[in-house]
């Protein structure tokens, strides 16, 4: 497949100014957003939307999902408290730039997503870009227990609950980062493992995901 994409001035200075941004707003982790004014964001957009690209909001990628907010993606990650190497699974691939955002940050990615469209495009654009994640197509809310444990699992969709079955896959002294609530609205959720039957966990802000749809969830 051929790509046109090109990283002109005119992004680059986009991406400086939502770095900003999301520094205004909170974020504090210098590594998230060094990873935020390097991932081309617009990438991920058709190009009649460039203008849209690093506006600090979600966008819908097509199949009734969304391109994730820049600042929940800095939200998210800064919580995930990635160190080089960290083995990352993440549920809800969407567009991959989240994905590609862990990958800035030194984790090796394997990524899931149940719709099939969205996945066939991440694993042509992603490699691309140069990120080679992990890719696999099907249900995350179960995980995926043939790769796990897991430094650290991320829930990029909103959950009616937190699967007992993610906990299973994390290492001791791993973290669940989720958004649980109802339909309309989630709470940011982390979980810590902190023994091989025992949990840490924070309830933190409130957020408007796309819902986590599976089998361990709507
Ligand atoms: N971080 C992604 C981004 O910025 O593009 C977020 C994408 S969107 C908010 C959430 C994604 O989760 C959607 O692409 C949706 O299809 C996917 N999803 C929902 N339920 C899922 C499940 N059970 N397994 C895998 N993916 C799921």
């Amino acid at each position: 497949m051929a790509y046109k994409y090109k990283d002109n001035y005119r992004e680059q200075g986009a991406r400086k100014r939502l770095v900003e941004l999301l520094r205004k707003k909170g974020i504090e982790d210098e590594k998230v957003l060094a990873a935020i004014g390097k991932v081309p964001r617009h990438f991920f957009f058709d190009e009649t939307f460039y203008n849209q690209a690093y506006k600090d909001i979600a966008f819908p990628i097509g199949e009734g999902q969304t391109i994730s907010q820049p600042y929940t993606v800095a939200y998210q990650t800064q919580l995930l408290h990635i160190n080089k190497g960290d083995k990352v699974l993440e549920i809800g691939t969407g567009s991959g730039y989240q994905t590609c955002i862990l990958m800035e940050l030194g984790a090796q990615v394997y990524t899931i997503e149940r719709q099939e469209k969205l996945y066939e495009r991440t694993i042509q654009v992603l490699p691309y870009m140069g990120y080679k994640p992990h890719f696999f197509l099907g249900d995350g809310s179960k995980g995926i227990s043939e790769q796990a444990p897991y430094n650290k699992i991320l829930v990029t969709a909103g959950a009616p609950f937190v699967p007992d079955i993610l906990l299973q896959q994390l290492k001791i002294g791993g973290l669940l980062v989720i958004p649980v609530g109802n339909e309309e609205t989630q709470q940011m959720v982390t979980v810590l493992k902190v023994g091989e039957h025992d949990y840490e966990k924070v309830v933190l802000d409130t957020f408007r995901f796309v819902p986590l749809v599976g089998d361990k969830a709507w």
